[in-house]
């Protein structure tokens, strides 16, 4: 047997990159398992290449350290086949320490399948020397360096699995694992090397001829030792901008919940918003449809708010806002919900089991907001009113269920404030397009938007046509032609209605005498009457002076009150209807029937003419009853020497009977649509 000995340099050497080539081998297992898709296949080529070349080039660099008194060179292809039977195995062993578990069943396939591959390295490596006579191998070393190479592969494996990062201090133990592996790779290597034995006279098959054994170390220890470094440098690298990037990921999570915040709560008082609000309502409703659960919509707005903030300014409005939102949370459950739309406006949704109950609530806000509020050296006291809808009854959507308690509020304001007010199907109309409307109609008069058309009425019997009605109609610039229905509550309610029917009368009244000037000299002009206009104190000056300035006998117009506005309070209609009788204008009782009429009432009103409501002439031949009121009222309006006239005609048998039963004028369709007066003129002409 030669004598072999050992390059003391280069075995350290050998070490150091075995140790190396485990750290790296640790570090880039934890990068795998961390990375996904395309990433974690280059993580998984590079780490292998990196860790097979690491054990490789200890094993390469532990020959070289291996001198014998011959000369000695490697087999290239054998050295190759050597590589990639290292590489081949660090594949699968950081495939399996990348997966989310490992048996053991797994990890001693593994341990063993790399043992293999090492051993394999080891070697195949040393068949490279193509030594003749062959190397002489002792079993029971090769047999331990077997074990040894298996001991490490499971030892590593385990270790690589464990260290995944995140634990606390992770370099540190990686550290050590990597020279606890490398220590066990090196003792694997020299264990095998110390098996073999050169017997003397064996010859190597290739000799390495020029090639110095140390300058080859260098080299294949720079390559390696630079493709660790690379490997580990860009491992490094990629964990600071994964790093950075998690960082980035959690403020900018955190960013994106403060905003989602933002837009759900108000700035001010912090309370949910409309838009969260509506969140609610409609969760509350998705977790009510198909039960028999109910919650309330109360919208309330505080009475005096305007005012303090126009009197101690906004900074102390604002604190006034927030007080109130402290309050209104003070009195409501936690499951409920209490949310600022703007200004002064609040919401509260809370659950009850019965309509009563939004009531208690509504009774504790109001409570609690009446009490004294003191801001800064001020102490002011306000009031609220509340208006209430209830799910389901007052509305299945929360837009519906908002509009019906923001009706409802509105209507606890035209009450006198400081109450609460439930939602009621005649509070529907829009509140807002309402507002928008009576602005528009404040400045209607002034834009001259409004014309009058006129409806003929006919003479029964002769069928000649012996006036006109004369009806309101608003030309809106956007909206187009608006009906009398739509608006004349509108300014009934704000009290336009007075300047408006002056209008009107006025210009009906110019009409007729423009008609009378062409010859039509007994057309007679009605004018219809609202509630307020007939109980304004200025009614009969008006008719009077009106009358005047068109130079029109009063006998030729006719003013319609409806039966229910003449009856509301009979006493003082009398006293009106006494004047203007006695002036000689005539009086219409409009949309006679839908009212409650007293016949004493009727008996003495100075009334001329009776006016069939639409709604019994319009069934006429359908039902037998009605035919019977119509024959009744025609009846009374004999007894008691009234005209009778029947509107809303339009069929042909409408207008028989009507003329059988006795009617003395018709109104309708049938015999003339409301036409601008131009139209009519041409109309009566044709
Ligand atoms: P009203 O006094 O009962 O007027 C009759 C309404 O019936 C008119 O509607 C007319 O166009 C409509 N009409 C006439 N013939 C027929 C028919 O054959 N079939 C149908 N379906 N309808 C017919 P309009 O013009 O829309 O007026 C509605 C109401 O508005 C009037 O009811 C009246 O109460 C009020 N109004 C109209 N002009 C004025 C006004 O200048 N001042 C006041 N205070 N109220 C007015
Ligand atoms: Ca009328
Ligand atoms: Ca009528």
């Amino acid at each position: 047997m030669y004598s072999s000995s050992y390059n003391s340099a280069l075995v350290f050497i050998s070490l150091v990159v075995a140790m190396l080539a485990s750290y790296t081998a640790l570090d880039l297992a934890g990068r795998i398992s961390s990375a996904r898709g395309r990433a974690a296949h280059m993580w998984l080529a590079g780490g292998a290449c990196a860790m097979g070349l690491g054990i490789w080039s200890m094993h390469f660099v532990g020959m070289l350290a291996f001198e014998l008194p011959i000369e000695l060179g490697y087999d290239p292809f054998l050295t190759f086949v050597s590589l990639m039977l290292a590489i081949g195995p660090s594949a699968i062993a950081l495939w399996l320490v990348a997966a989310d578990t490992l048996p053991w069943r797994r990890l001693l396939a593994g341990a063993a399948l790399l043992a293999i591959g090492i051993g394999g390295m080891h070697y195949v490596g040393m068949e490279a020397m193509r030594m003749t006579p062959a190397i002489h191998y002792r079993p029971g070393l090769v047999a331990l360096s077997v074990v040894i190479a298996f001991g490490a592969s499971l030892a590593a494996l385990w270790i690589a699995f464990r260290l995944r990062r995140t634990m606390d201090r992770v370099q540190l133990y990686r550290a050590g694992a990597a020279v606890l592996m490398g220590l066990a790779i090196s003792g694997m290597h020299y264990t095998g090397m110390a098996s073999a034995d050169f017997p003397l006279g064996s010859v190597c098959g290739v000799i390495l001829t020029g090639i110095d054994t140390e300058w080859l170390a260098v080299l294949v220890i720079t390559i390696t030792l630079s493709v660790l470094g690379i490997a580990l440098l860009t491992s490094v690298l990629d964990m600071r901008l994964e790093s950075r990037t998690a960082r980035l990921a959690v403020s900018l999570a955190k960013a994106n919940e403060a905003l989602t915040y933002q837009a759900m709560h108000d700035s001010l008082t912090d309370l949910p918003n409309r838009a969260l609000l509506q969140d609610r309502i409609s969760q509350a409703i998705q977790a009510a449809h198909g039960s028999t659960a109910q919650f309330a919509v109360l919208f309330l707005d505080l009475d005096g708010f305007k005012a303090i903030n126009d009197a101690y300014g906004h900074v102390v409005g604002d604190k006034l806002l927030v007080q109130v939102a402290q309050r209104l949370s003070s009195v409501i459950s936690d499951k409920d919900t209490v949310a600022r739309l703007g200004g002064d406006e609040f919401v509260v949704l809370t659950a009850v089991t019965e309509p009563a109950d939004a009531a208690t609530v509504a009774e504790a806000i109001l409570d609690v907001l009446r009490e004294p509020i003191s801001l800064d050296d001020h102490i002011v006291q306000i009031s609220t009113s509340v208006g209430i809808a209830l799910y389901p009854d007052n509305g299945l959507t929360q837009e519906t269920l908002l509009a019906n308690a923001d009706a409802a509020l509105y209507h606890a304001k035209a009450c006198g404030r400081d109450n609460y007010c439930y939602f009621e199907a005649s509070m529907n109309a829009n509140v807002h397009e309402q507002l928008q409307l009576l602005q528009e109609l404040r400045g209607a008069l002034a834009r001259r938007e409004f014309r009058l058309h006129y409806q003929p009425k006919f003479d029964a019997r002769a069928g000649h046509m012996t006036g006109v009605e004369a009806l309101l109609r608003w030309e809106h610039p956007q909206k187009g032609r608006i009906a009398p229905d739509q608006f004349i509550p509108l300014a009934e309610k704000s009290g336009l209605i007075v300047q408006i029917g002056e209008w009107v009368l006025d210009e009906a009244c110019r009409q007729l005498s423009e008609w009378h000037a062409m010859g039509h000299t007994s057309w007679t002009v009605a004018v219809n009457l609202s509630a307020i206009q007939f109980n304004h104190v200025r009614l009969v000056d008006t008719v009077v002076q009106t009358l005047k300035r068109h130079n029109l006998e009063a006998r030729f117009l006719t003013l319609e009150v409806t039966e229910t506005v003449a009856m509301t309070d009979a006493a003082a209609s009398m006293v009106i209807f006494k004047r203007l009788h006695d002036l000689g204008v005539r009086i219409a009782i409009d949309d006679f029937g839908t009212g409650y009429s007293s016949l004493l009432y009727l008996k003495q009103l100075p009334a001329h003419e009776l006016k069939i409501d639409r709604g019994f002439v319009d069934d006429l031949q359908a039902r037998g009853d009605d035919n019977a009121i119509v024959s009744a009222i025609i009846a009374l309006g004999r007894t008691l020497n009234l005209k009778i006239v029947a509107e809303g005609v339009e069929t042909v048998a409408q207008q028989q009977v009507l003329k059988q039963l006795g009617c003395d004028s018709l109104q309708g369709y049938l015999l003339g649509r409301p036409l601008p007066p131009h139209d009519l003129l041409a109309s009566v002409k044709a």
